[in-house]
């Protein structure tokens, strides 16, 4: 029974028995399906949080382990890059005797040319790469490493223009050199014999048999009847034969108009046609033909004409053969 006030109707409700249990037990159902809706998501959110706050610690240590190893590989590049320079730097303490060998070189080869390599490459060398040891470490700044890169580009290129100069001056003075050692084995700068005494010399003399002044057109050599009588250069036997006058005589052609001749053998060893080569023995001393005793008559023909031949001694046979 509800009674709202003194002039309204009092209402009058009637319930079951039943829902004085009913109603109660709803209300407190409701209740308790309110609260476990709470709880669970609550514990949802709390997990959903805490898996993504996971992904994102995760992420960020392998950012930070990316960052480690960048920095790591950096530092090894840039390790690299002073040891290059440095290297570099050797590379071009060692160039630097090469060239002085290459200029001993060039002055053995008589060639007196200066040069190609340019001596600007001595110069702009990073500083950094020096030996000095020990003081404060200071890390580099990214400007510096850019410097040493590009110092180290430019000496780099330097060194391989001056590689590629001295390249060509080695191969000229090579070349030089030997066009320098077929002319020496082609030129009779040999002593003929192991004799050095020079009985009579080249030029005007009193003859030995007629007694009047007469050309003597070659070198005399003294020695004991077959010693041997080396040719003084390499070339080619154009002459080997026997007249009154000569005796057993051998001519040599050594081209570039050089001839040498060897009179008064007691014996030849090579024929006409035959090669020979510097310093071979081609015959034995003696007195044949017009001579007067044992000794070589020997003589340097260039163009056909006689000259002395004594210029030309500055070789000793024993040690260059
Ligand atoms: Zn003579």
């Amino acid at each position: 029974m509800i009674i709202p006030g003194a002039n309204r109707r009092t209402v009058r409700i009637k319930l079951p028995h039943s829902s004085l249990y009913v109603v109660p037990s709803v209300i407190v159902l409701v209740w308790i399906g309110f609260f476990v809706t709470i709880y669970l998501m609550n514990t949802y959110f709390h997990k959903t949080t805490s898996s993504m706050q996971q992904s994102f610690d995760g992420q960020e240590r392998q950012l930070v382990d990316q960052i480690t190893l960048k920095n790591s590989e950096l530092e090894q590049l840039q390790n690299n890059l002073i040891d290059l320079s440095q290297q570099t730097d050797e590379f071009k303490a060692k160039l630097e005797e090469i060239k002085k060998l290459e200029h001993v070189v060039q002055l053995m080869s008589q060639t007196g040319g200066t040069s190609k390599i340019s001596a600007a490459s001595n110069s702009g060398s990073f500083s950094g790469t020096g030996s000095d040891v020990g003081g404060t470490e200071v890390p580099v700044n990214s400007q510096e490493v850019s410097q040493l890169v590009s110092s180290t580009k430019q000496d780099l290129s330097s060194l391989v223009g001056d590689i590629n100069a001295l390249l060509a001056n080695l191969t000229e003075s090579e070349a030089k050199l030997k066009e320098a050692e077929r002319l020496r084995n082609i030129t009779p700068t040999l002593w003929p014999t192991d004799s050095r005494n020079i009985t009579s010399g080249f030029g005007i003399r009193k003859d030995p048999f007629t007694q009047k002044p007469t050309m003597h057109t070659g070198l005399d050599l003294d020695g004991e009847l077959n010693d041997a009588v080396y040719v003084t250069a390499a070339g080619k036997v154009v002459q080997a034969g026997y007249d009154n006058q000569h005796g057993y005589h051998i001519i040599v052609d050594h081209t570039r108009g050089l001839r040498t001749v060897y009179m008064h053998l007691n014996k030849m060893l090579v024929k006409r046609g035959e090669s020979v080569t510097k310093g071979q023995k081609i015959g034995l001393m003696g007195t044949t033909g017009r001579s007067t005793g044992t000794h070589l008559h020997y003589e340097v023909h260039k163009n056909g004409v006689e000259i002395n031949p004594s210029p030309y001694l500055i070789q000793d046979r024993k040690d260059d053969r």
